[in-house]
Formats: structure tokens, sequence, C-alpha cells
């Protein structure tokens, strides 16, 4: 059998608090330009899983590689500067900054190396924020003060200021929790415009949402893999349907 190239190998990965096992010998393959959603019942351990890419939560045991680093030893900083983004649930934008100066300080060169925030505007900036201010769908918007933008526009300017660091793999936690329809609408197309040259991750429980953007989908339980493959497989899956979709 040919050995297919993913992205992100976790093998094993294991993390215990206080003895009880959150994520418990999970293994998980995301390819280079895939989008995978995850779902599962409150507890499951997605978030936990997240934590762990992320850095924010160690491992006891188990392996983490993206792109042949291994990231389980890494500090937060360092995942960041492998390719690695993370959004959470809350939208933590510059409320008091215009769409474009959000985008702007989101460049990696952005910041000194003091941590202060630096306004140089090169070419190679606004280029990269004119093009993700598009991906966003926030081109007429740039002027406006982030604090004056609808709940849904709030996600799309973090998902932005992520895009700012190109990172790939983009981790998204429940981007369409509070949306309205026709935010959730634009949001898958925009997660599927976006995924195209990275893999994504993203965890949520809109089960018509997910049908709309995941080709493929993991169903963890009880820190474990319970199902994973086409949603509408996953779907029929009674093990699904007995822990997950029933309820
Ligand atoms: P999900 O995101 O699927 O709802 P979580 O990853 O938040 O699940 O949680 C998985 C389990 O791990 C839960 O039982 C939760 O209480 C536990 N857990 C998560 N983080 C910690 C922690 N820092 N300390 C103790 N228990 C935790």
């Amino acid at each position: 059998m040919s050995q297919k190239e993913f992205a992100l190998y976790i093998e094993d990965l294991t993390v215990s608090f206080d003895g009880f096992k959150a994520i418990d010998s999970l293994n998980l393959y995301i390819d280079k330009d895939e989008l995978r959603v995850i779902i599962g019942p409150n507890g499951a351990g997605k978030t936990t899983l997240l934590d762990l890419i992320c850095g924010k939560t160690r491992a006891s045991a188990g392996s983490i590689r993206f792109k042949d680093e291994e990231l389980t030893k890494k500090p937060e900083h360092e995942i960041v500067r492998s390719g690695v983004g993370r959004k959470f649930q809350t939208p933590s934008i510059y409320e008091n900054l215009s769409v474009f100066q959000n985008l702007e300080v989101s460049f990696p060169k952005g910041r000194s190396v003091f941590g202060a925030l630096s306004f140089e505007r090169t070419e190679e900036v606004l280029e990269r924020v004119r093009k993700v201010a598009e991906e966003i769908g926030l081109a007429d918007k740039l002027e406006t003060e982030a604090g004056l933008l609808s709940h849904g526009q709030k996600q799309w300017l973090e998902i932005g200021m992520l895009l700012m660091q190109e990172p790939e793999l983009l981790m998204l936690d429940e981007p369409i929790a509070g949306m309205s329809a026709r935010e959730r609408e634009l949001t898958a197309d925009l997660l599927k415009r976006i995924c195209r040259n990275r893999s994504m991750i993203v965890i949520e429980h809109d089960m018509d949402f997910v049908k709309q953007i995941a080709s493929k989908v993991t169903v963890m339980h009880q820190g474990k893999i319970l199902a994973e493959g086409p949603m509408d497989v996953v779907q029929a899956d009674p093990k699904v349907i007995d822990v997950y979709l029933g309820h």
C-alpha cells in the first residue's frame, strides 16, 4: 500500500487530568488541503484536542507531527510560527481599531521585537490586507471600526487576522455560534474558499452546516475516535446515533 502524505499526524495522543483521560490514545491524520470537521457530545475531548495541537495543553503521551515537525514539546509561540492558527469561540479583535488596522497589526512583522504595535505600511502588508479582506468578505468595510461590525463580521475579521499569518493549519472552534442564517451560509462559503491551500480542523455542532462544509467528519467520544468518514456514512452509524445524533 502506498504511504499517503498527510500534513498533520497525531499518534497515540493521550492527556490525563488527575488520572482522567480526556484524550485517550487518539490517532488522527489530516491531509494537506483538507477541511476536517470534528463532532461529538460535550466532554468528548474536542476542545482539549485543539488545545494539545496548539500547545495550550501538554500531552501526557503520544506525538503530534505537523509538516514533519514534532509539536508536543514546542512552546505555543513556536507552534504559531510553524504555521498553526487557532480561533476560539469568542472573537478577540481590537474593537477600537478599523478593520484595516486589525488586519494590519496581525501581519507577522507588524509587531516589533519588544511587542509594541508597529504601523509600517509596506507594500507586502497592504497587499495581504487587501487579499485577506476580499477572502473574508470585508473589502468594503476596511475603514469601519471593528466594534461596529455585526457578530458574524467580527468572527470573519478574526479569521482574517489569522489568515494574515498565512497558517498552513487553521483550527476553528464553533465558528457559526450565534450567527444568523445568512451569516452561516456566508461562513460556509468562506471556509470552503480558505481551505483550498491549507489544512483545517473545525469543531461544530450544527449538522446542516457540517454537511455543507465537510467531506470527512471525525466523531469523538470519551477522548477517542468513535467513527470517521463522509457525513452520510457517519450519520447512519448506529454507534454515532447512540452517543450523539440520537439525542
Ligand atoms: P468537548 O470540547 O468535546 O466538549 P473538552 O475537551 O472540553 O470536551 O473536555 C473533555 C473532558 O476533559 C471533560 O470531561 C472536561 O471536564 C475535561 N477537561 C478538559 N480540560 C481539563 C482541565 N484543564 N482539567 C481537568 N479536566 C479537564
